[in-house]
């Protein structure tokens, strides 16, 4: 049986190995946030575009300033002015944070340093060239790449977009990921479920990874556990970039997701991974598209899903795979597990200390949703230990939506 990282690693190699350009749109700077890019965007001219002040002071020539002398003090340059003029020798000139440095000036001598007397400026100390200014074009030349494509527009990104006027960007369309669920007990969210059935939360979940992944989710309802019915709802799901299910893949009589995708022709790499929960998980490809077979219990399709699908769809998008967001934190409670599998528990990190500590949470198993609404990260057990005790380091895999 393959480890996680193992599995993980087949679904980005198999994504890799069938990766098409995506499929691009024009997205305006405003709308640009956690999309990938798709474009390169350049300089439209040098950065900084003069030589710019980074202090309130005086624009001096540095072989002027001795501790204790003065200058005359002969105008005033905010951010913004037109500066045209060169300073003259034995001259200082006053100057605001951002605006352009005068030629022949070379130094600015932030305020803090230098005393106002009449119409000149004493200095408490000498100054040397290139102080506080930063020249023209030494953060960018014009026509520079600073943003190629498969980055992932953030805050800092945007800015960068913005900065050089590109208002619009070219980027990956959110691949469209639908969503199944199966089961002959689940009924949808609106209704009342009957005394033994359950309603639908995982296609809720899965709709909020998927868009927190980065993908359009598309909502396909429920299956039941029967071959016409759920043959159908996956030729549907195959019409969209990747099928994701849930439920259905365990060893159980109407377990039938699986022997339905191979009909259609499904290519399996995986059909088990080595943890828990979310052990009977499956990976293919079918038609093209990558389908993933998540176990129906709660808490396994959000574990699997963070890691197996989320990665396939940043690669889907034309980004690098993210890798897990895993943390080292402090164990707070000694812990026991069946080693063989590595379990991903529900657990609290807190960071009271001076390091993070972790605490796994009391819960009932895999279909307990209200104690992973109280956790905020997975405590991971590997497979090789069973028991850990307190003060050990610990991996822990954030939850990223609530962290
Ligand atoms: P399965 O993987 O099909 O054997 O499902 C395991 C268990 O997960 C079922 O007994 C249900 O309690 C639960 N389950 C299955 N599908 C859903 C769903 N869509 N929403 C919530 N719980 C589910
Ligand atoms: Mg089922």
């Amino acid at each position: 049986m393959l480890s996680y990282e193992q599995a993980r690693q087949t679904v980005i190699d198999q994504l890799k190995k069938r990766a098409r350009p995506p499929a691009v749109v024009g997205v305006s700077l405003w709308e640009g946030l956690g999309l990938v890019l798709a474009q390169e965007v350049r300089t439209d001219r040098e950065y900084p575009p003069f030589d710019r002040s980074t202090r309130d002071g005086y624009a001096v020539r540095a072989k002027e300033v001795v501790p204790g002398g003065k200058l005359k003090c002969v105008g005033e340059i905010k951010a913004g002015d037109t500066v045209r003029e060169s300073l003259e020798p034995g001259t200082c000139v006053q100057i605001m944070t951002g605006a352009a440095v005068p030629a022949g000036a070379d130094a600015v001598v932030m305020i803090e340093h230098t005393q106002r007397e009449g119409d000149g400026v004493r200095f408490e100390r000498a100054a040397h060239p290139g102080q506080s200014v930063v020249l023209r074009g030494s953060e960018a030349v014009a026509g520079q790449t600073i943003l190629t494509p498969g980055m992932r527009l953030g805050y800092a990104e945007l800015a960068l977009a913005a900065q050089v006027g590109a208002v619009t960007l070219q980027c990956a369309k959110r691949p469209r990921v639908a969503i199944l669920s199966t089961g002959d007990e689940v009924v949808l969210v609106d209704e009342t479920p009957g005394e033994f059935q359950i309603r639908n939360s995982n296609s809720v979940s899965l709709a909020a990874q998927v868009r927190i992944a980065g993908g359009e989710p598309v909502i396909l309802g429920n299956a039941a556990d029967r071959v016409e019915d759920l043959g159908e709802k996956i030729e549907r799901g195959l019409k969209e970039d990747a099928l994701v299910l849930s439920g259905g893949v365990s060893m159980g009589k109407y377990d039938l997701v699986e022997s339905v995708l191979k009909a259609i022709g499904a290519e399996f790499f995986f059909d088990a991974v080595a943890i828990r929960p979310g052990k009977p998980t499956v990976f293919g490809i079918c038609r093209g598209k990558p389908v993933f077979g998540l176990p129906g219990n709660p808490v396994s399709t959000m574990v699997t899903f963070e890691l197996f699908v989320a990665p396939a769809i940043d690669l889907l998008r034309g980004a690098e795979a993210r890798p897990l967001t895993l943390l080292e934190a402090r164990l707070a409670e000694a812990i026991k597990e069946k080693p063989g599998l590595t379990h991903f528990l529900p657990a609290r990190v807190e960071w009271s200390g001076s390091t993070p500590e972790v605490k796994p949470l009391r819960w009932q198993g895999s279909g307990d949703i209200a104690a992973l609404a109280k956790a905020n990260c997975f405590l991971v057990v590997p497979a090789d230990r069973e028991k850990i005790e307190i003060g050990e380091r610990v991996s822990v895999l954030m939850r990223k939506d609530v962290v």
